[in-house]
């Protein structure tokens, strides 16, 4: 079997790469592991519930043209994602429970019942500190960048934007916290941007990205903005994804767990499947799986051992614990919100296990997840459980089911914040853990991408010593979460294109 281009993989970076490579003409073939596409951003069905096993928080898909990568493949495919929209959270936090939406105002009220006057003059400043820095993230879409030459002609396009914003260069390369340190010194405001940094990266402002926060800012406090959810939930994206790959001609393989990337000289030629097929690629192998998963299906000799080392030694983010629930929803408040985000403590660091708590309850806007009367609810500890606690035990074993247990606890907790009767309410309860994570999602140690300093380290890219081999996925572009994703499959599917269908492209899609 040959294919102009095989993807290992199909979370949401390699649906976007492989659905823009068949819509640039190339023989496509994904290659997923698992019975369901999606990787971290599948849906699955039990008992009627449609859960969502990741992402539940959109923005910026029902514009076009939007600023969101994601966005923008969806546009390039020419596929529809139907959007549910809403623009409030709920937050229960040390200084009380309150609800909060995008956009530039409605925080301001929040800020002055909890802090007072000065500390909404602190957010305004930041605002207008923002604004410039937020037009600077925006000025370059990553659709413009391919790692060739070639990106000379494909980003000399926005030249005048990026010189208009040059002099925002510096700063936004750099990490967020001096930002904060230069132009806030009330607490609460403080604590309320690490956690935003740790939610859009896994780690606090000091090692977040000051262009992620940038990018954040561009988009939640634009006008009339407004949160999406899709139709379906992920399960709906994915879906739409996939239309686009195969209404170009690409093919989508589940059950095809890729056991090596095969190499010839310095350039990889294919892919052997654990089930003793192989495929040839003419043009590109692209790893969607985890810049460490990516290693294992390379031999050692393939690779020059400077590259090894370096992807060896990128420390990963910690791992997840979830819940997920269908329950009663008969008596509920009528205006519980979709999603809540719960910390425990500031004191004790945002990173720390078990502080964060991030809930989801996507069917007060999608009632189709839910049989009538019940609602579906995702809870978990977003990329702070070490995998180390987990490490090495039997699945099957009592001490696992007891460790369960107890680190769900802190889960529980926070959904009884909102739910008080949650624990009576639950006709189905799944309780996910590191292992879950790890094994479903063929994810090393269950993490969910690099845990790298935007102060000190420069982040893995998608280029790979060896010619024909490329990597996508949340490991390979700053800023874990879809956008980024869905940019670094862009950018890799731009490189493998000819310029005139990239730059054809970027006209399509308004940039
Ligand atoms: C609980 C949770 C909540 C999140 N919430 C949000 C959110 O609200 N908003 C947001 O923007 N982002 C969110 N994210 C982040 C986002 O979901 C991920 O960044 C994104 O889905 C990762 O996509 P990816 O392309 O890197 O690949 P992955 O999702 O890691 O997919 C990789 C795929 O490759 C497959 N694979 C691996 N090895 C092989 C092999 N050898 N052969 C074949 N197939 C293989 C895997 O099975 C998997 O399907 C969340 C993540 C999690 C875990």
């Amino acid at each position: 079997m040959k294919s102009d281009v095989i993807i290992v993989g199909s979370g949401i970076g390699g649906l976007c790469c492989g659905s823009l490579l068949a819509k640039y003409g190339f023989e496509v073939i994904v290659c997923e592991s698992h019975t369901i596409a999606g990787g971290a951003a599948h849906g699955f069905a039990q008992q009627g519930f449609q859960f969502d096993s990741g992402p539940s928080l959109y923005s910026g898909l029902s514009i076009s043209p939007s600023a969101n990568p994601l966005k923008q493949v969806l546009d390039a495919i020419e596929v529809e994602l139907p959007c549910l929209q809403y623009e409030t959270w709920g937050c229960c936090l040390p200084e009380g429970s309150f609800e909060t939406s995008v956009g530039g105002d409605q925080f301001c009220q929040v800020l002055s019942g909890l802090r007072g006057d000065r500390a909404v003059q602190e957010w305004r400043t930041l605002q207008q500190v923002m604004a410039p820095l937020k037009d600077a993230a925006i000025a370059l879409p990553p659709a413009a960048l391919r790692w060739d030459w070639g990106a000379i002609r494909t980003v000399g396009r926005f030249a005048p934007n990026l010189l208009r914003h040059g002099g925002q260069m510096r700063r936004l390369s750099g990490a967020f916290q001096p930002i904060i340190a230069d132009n806030i010194t009330d607490p609460f405001i403080q604590n309320w941007l690490n956690l935003l940094c740790f939610l859009l990266s896994g780690l606090p402002a000091t090692d977040t990205s000051a262009a992620e926060v940038a990018f954040m800012f561009a988009d939640w406090y634009r006008p009339h903005v407004k949160l999406d959810y899709p139709v379906g939930g992920s399960a709906g994206l994915v879906a739409a994804l996939v239309q686009g790959l195969q209404q170009q001609g690409g093919q989508l393989w589940l059950n095809a767990h890729v056991e090596q990337i095969l190499v010839e000289g310095q350039r990889a030629i294919g892919v052997q499947l654990r089930d003793g097929r192989t495929i040839t690629a003419r043009k590109a192998v692209v790893s969607n799986a985890s810049i460490w998963d990516t290693l294992r299906l390379l031999s050692p000799a393939a690779v020059p051992a400077a590259f090894r080392y370096q992807r060896q030694n990128t420390p990963p983010c910690d791992s997840f614990m979830h819940l997920h629930l269908g329950i009663e929803a008969t008596g509920l408040p009528p205006n519980l919100a979709c999603h809540y985000i719960v910390v425990n403590d500031w004191a004790s660091g945002i990173t720390a296990p078990q502080n964060v708590v991030l809930i989801s309850i996507p069917s007060v806007l999608d009632p189709s997840l839910a049989p009538p009367g019940r609602h579906v609810i995702h809870v978990y500890t977003p990329g702070n459980e070490p995998y180390a606690l987990w490490e090495g035990f039997d699945r099957r074993s009592a001490a696992y089911l007891q460790q369960k247990q107890l680190r769900s606890q802190v889960m529980w907790q926070a959904l009884e914040r909102i739910i008080p009767d949650i624990r009576q309410r639950c006709q189905l309860t799944l309780i996910g853990t590191p292992l879950t994570h790890e094994r479903f999602l063929r994810r090393h140690r269950g993490s969910y991408g690099p845990a790298l300093s935007a102060a000190t380290s420069l982040f893995p890219t998608g280029k790979t010593p060896l010619a024909g081999l490329f990597c996508c996925g949340d490991s390979t572009f700053p800023g874990i979460g879809l956008p980024a994703v869905a940019a670094s499959g862009m950018i890799v599917a731009n490189t493998i294109a000819p310029i005139d269908r990239h730059l054809a492209m970027l006209r399509q899609i308004g940039l």
